[in-house]
């Protein structure tokens, strides 16, 4: 074992500095087998409850009328997520997209969102129009309200309580922290906040922002009171086949929203091609328990070897996962690069390039990105980017595999050892 790691650029310091590392997680990487192994029952159970078989991955061209795999996919969805249906399609671009698609179908002129839980993600900035920008939700006259999180990180239930009014129609919850400071919330700390709310208000619609978090437990926020969940199939439950698509499951009535803004009034669901890819749907999300996993295993075991050399890491080392983005906090502009590195040397593809801070429209400072992944920009597959400032936060996630997410993680602990920017 030694050997092909050496082969692969890992010297025996690092290896036996990992190998201890992972002495120690054995016990953690039992139970998130467990999850795995439930959540894998869970797809396959809904797999057969709708006699899933060959014909579903024919795909159709065109219109897209009667395409059973499309529909009966939408069907497994439901059911795997516990939504009355669901809107699972290629023509749905990214995550980004699918959370627009959701809230601008659900949202009419004079009615108002509530994030409950701060700011959202950079790219929700935009569809909210909290930074202006073409057919937002604010040009069409839908107003925009936020509770921040108190300074633990808790829910500020009073002024939650204070906020929604006549005009709240929807309220939006981002499970993961994404590239904030922030906890992740887990879905019993989601189904408290909307029982609190509903309680209040009962008839406002609750949607989850449910990126990165897809099998991370057990039970997923539509089993806690959520009327809709949103995603991204380049994330989690495509499985890291998806190479495109979004999802939009819920609520009967949320859902047929989606799909009429989605095509057109009068078409809804009934078109949409599904050409080549809905195979991969099928088996993205069969595979998506295991890859998760993998995921899992990687950032924790990246929390302890960086927590270990004296890095802040966020989540710590043995906090609880609600998601799967890890942060660690490399305090110098020379370690972010050599950590990026490391992960761009050990990827499937494009191993042989070198990542270089680059001024990224939208951002401040420059920005350093590491993927090497089958699918553009898939944040399922091993990838790791960071702001070029204080405290030089590297943000990682995904893995299609535990051994691949390893070789990144020693890779990273390799450059940082040669450059001389850690000493084991
Ligand atoms: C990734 C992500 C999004 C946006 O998804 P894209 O596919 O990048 O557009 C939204 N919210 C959260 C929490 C995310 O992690």
């Amino acid at each position: 074992m030694k050997e092909i790691y050496q082969e692969l650029g890992i010297s025996d310091q690092v290896f036996q500095y990992g190998k201890q590392i992972e002495e120690r997680l054995k016990e953690r990487f039992v139970q998130i087998d467990e999850t795995a192994e439930y959540n894998q029952l869970k797809v396959i159970k809904a797999l057969q409850a709708h006699k899933v078989s060959a014909e579903c991955f024919m795909g159709s061209s065109g219109y897209g009328y009667n395409d059973l795999g499309r529909d009966t996919l939408e069907e497994v969805y439901a059911t795997c997520f516990h939504g009355e249906a669901a809107l699972v399609r290629p023509q749905i671009t990214c995550g980004t997209h699918a959370l627009a698609l959701a809230l601008m179908s659900n949202l009419r002129p004079g009615d108002e969102l509530l994030s409950p839980v701060g700011k959202p993600y950079d790219t929700l900035e935009e569809v909210i129009g909290i930074r202006p920008s073409k057919g937002s939700l604010a040009e069409y006259g839908v107003s925009y309200r936020q509770v921040d999180l108190l300074p633990d990180g808790s829910f500020d239930y009073e002024n939650i309580k204070k906020a929604l009014n006549e005009k709240t129609k929807l309220v939006t919850i981002q499970r993961s922290k994404g590239y904030q400071t922030r906890p992740s919330f887990s879905v019993a700390q989601i189904g408290e906040l909307i029982a609190y709310i509903k309680k209040i208000k009962p008839e406002v619609i609750c949607m989850v922002d449910n990126c990165y978090g897809e099998f991370v437990e057990r039970r997923e926020p539509l089993e806690v009171g959520a009327d809709m969940i949103v995603g991204s199939l380049i994330k989690n439950p495509g499985g890291g086949l998806a190479p495109i698509g979004g999802y939009i499951v819920g609520r009967q009535e949320c859902v047929e929203n989606a799909a009429y803004r989605l095509t057109s009034p009068g078409l809804g669901k009934e078109v949409g091609a599904s050409l080549g890819v809905i195979q991969s749907f099928y088996q993205g999300l069969f595979l998506s328990p295991t890859v998760t996993a993998g995921a899992l295993k990687g950032a924790i075991f990246a929390a302890n070897i960086y927590e270990c050399l004296g890095f802040s890491v966020i989540p710590d080392s043995i906090e609880s996962r609600h998601d799967i983005i890890q942060a660690v906090e490399l305090r110098s502009k020379e370690a972010l690069i050599a950590f990026c590195q490391g992960i761009q040397a050990a990827a499937p593809v494009d191993s042989h390039v070198t990542p270089e801070p680059w001024a990224m429209p939208g951002y401040d400072d420059p920005v350093i990105m590491a993927a090497g992944a089958f699918v553009q920009g898939s944040s399922i597959e091993l990838s790791a980017d960071g702001p070029l400032r204080e405290p030089y936060a590297v943000y990682f996630q995904g893995g299609l595999t535990w051994y691949h997410a390893k070789l990144g993680i020693l890779m990273s602990l390799q450059k940082l050892v040669e450059a001389g920017l850690v000493k084991l």
